[in-house]
């Protein structure tokens, strides 16, 4: 304990202010707990502040980039107007400030108590908050709620410098990259990679399996890899990074090809974007007692209760699905748990919607078709094409299709995969309706908007029962 620091008592501590905590604390104050948030460094997360929401004001600007240049004739727009990125730069700051803002804003209109600084637990039912001038509260606890997020792993021979970074520092980059290499195909390397050769960089991914998007359903990796290459990027699979550095005047990437042989690339920058790992150094986990899995995360139960049984963990520090909206759904059934005694548990990490801010975008949830094929045995599978859709005419976005899964016997969904326009906003409805045990041949009767793109969805339905109506 130390002297000067405010002593401060609560039902609830919550510990990381991203997606997952400041949610988990407005639901505990909601349901009349007194509540405290410690944050060391990003209100809103990594998702407010250099991740989900700055990230896709760039998209954005990279999709007008795109239609101002390479759809300027198609549109009647005049030739050779070129996107300025320092203006995307500016704007996605601006977007996450405010953002973050409301965060603060939440955090006072609910009563919950904010603490900048670093949190560090001394015991399983007390924590120290700590500044640069020293510790400034100590709080002790019934309940707390651990959301400390994750960090960026990293490749043996990758030596991380100013040319060779993670997300963070593209995302708060002034400047694109005439030339950029991006190591990883998942969502962070893809989104990036359309990004930048959007606004005109040149784009290597070097993905270390044998396809980009290699969580995701086949076909859908195939149709972006069809994108991907109609941007520009170059895509390398079973390309194995050996080493990558600064020089001078950028950076060196050395990587093998399936085939064994060693290549070299000289480049402007390179991204590292190969996966996250939970964060369980830095806030005294040690103290709490709290034990962690084989593979590196808090162990939590389907109520997010770990070992100790009046703490709780959620969002990315529990290895589950490293998504926002993952870890805003286990801070709502941690606080409802805590604060309501509730019985409510998480459902199945698989059946959550994923997406990929690509241009075209990937939407997907639950199996692929190989997974639903190895634990079904037979199933059913429709997939309708953009190109039929009046709407993606409309807008000019016909690439991408929509394929749905079925359970033949319950005739129920098990599993969507989407390429296309704005598809992440069509998942709702295909969520619920898996979510609920819609059958589809409920579904090919729920009526959808003309024309929407939504109707793919509905003509989908009606092939997994047989009858396509517009292909
Ligand atoms: P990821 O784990 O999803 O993908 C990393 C990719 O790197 C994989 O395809 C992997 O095969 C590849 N890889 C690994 N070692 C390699 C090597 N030596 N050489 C070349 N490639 C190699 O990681 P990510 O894209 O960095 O994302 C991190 C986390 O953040 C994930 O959990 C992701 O779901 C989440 N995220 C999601 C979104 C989104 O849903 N839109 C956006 C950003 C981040």
């Amino acid at each position: 304990m130390s002297e000067s620091a405010e002593q401060l008592a609560v039902n609830v501590l919550v510990l990381g202010a991203g997606p997952g905590g400041y949610v988990a604390a407005i639901r505990a104050a909601q349901l009349g707990q007194t509540v405290a948030i410690v944050e060391r460094e990003y209100w809103g997360g990594v998702c407010l502040n250099v991740g989900c929401i700055p990230t896709k004001v760039l998209l954005r600007h990279a999709e007008v980039a795109a239609l101002v240049s390479r759809h300027a004739k198609a549109f009647g727009l005049p030739d050779g107007v070129t996107a300025d990125f320092r203006a995307a730069h500016e704007r996605s700051r601006s977007v996450a400030e405010g953002r973050i803002k409301g965060v603060h804003y939440l955090m006072k209109k609910n009563g919950i108590r904010q603490f900048a600084g670093t949190g560090t637990f001394t015991s399983d039912t007390s924590l120290t908050v700590t500044t640069a001038d020293g510790p400034i509260a100590d709080i002790t606890f019934d309940h707390a709620i651990i959301a400390t997020g994750s960090e960026i792993r990293n490749l043996p021979g990758v030596d991380l410098g100013a040319r060779v970074t993670g997300y963070i520092e593209v995302v708060l980059s002034e400047t694109m990259p005439d030339s950029l290499v991006v190591i990883g195909a998942g969502p962070i390397g893809i989104e990036f990679a359309c990004v930048a050769a959007s606004f005109g960089s040149n784009v290597t991914v070097l993905e270390y399996q044998d396809r980009i998007l290699p969580a995701e359903d086949v076909d859908v990796s195939a149709e972006l890899a069809k994108a991907l290459k109609k941007l520009g990027v170059t895509v390398v699979t079973g390309a194995r990074v050996v080493s990558a550095s600064d020089t001078e005047s950028g950076a060196h990437v050395t990587y093998d090809t399936a085939a064994g042989e060693t290549t070299e690339i000289d480049t402007d920058h390179v991204l590292v974007a190969v996966g996250f790992s939970p964060r369980l150094e830095g806030y005294g986990l040690d103290a709490t007692g709290v034990a962690v899995t084989d593979s590196g995360a808090i162990d939590v139960d389907a109520q997010l209760r770990t070992s100790v049984p009046h703490i709780f963990a959620i969002g990315d520090v529990t290895g589950k699905l490293a998504l926002a909206h993952v870890a805003e759904a286990q801070g709502i059934v941690a606080a409802e748990v805590i604060g309501a005694a509730s019985t409510r548990v998480m459902g199945d990490y698989r059946d959550m919607p994923r997406a990929v801010y690509s241009s075209p975008q990937v939407a997907s949830f639950g199996l692929t078709e190989a997974q639903a094929r190895e634990e079904l045995g037979d199933v059913l599978v429709a997939s309708f094409p953009f190109v039929a859709n009046g709407k993606a005419h409309a807008v000019g976005e016909t690439a991408g299709f929509v394929k749905l899964i079925a359970n033949p016997t319950t005739r129920t969904l098990v599993g969507g995969h989407l390429v296309g326009p704005d598809v992440s906003e069509l998942l709702p409805e295909l969520t619920l309706a898996a979510g609920t045990g819609t059958t589809i041949d409920d579904l090919i009767h729920n009526v959808h908007a003309h024309p929407t793109l939504s109707e793919s969805l509905q003509e989908a339905f009606h092939g997994l029962a047989g009858h396509v109506i517009n292909f």
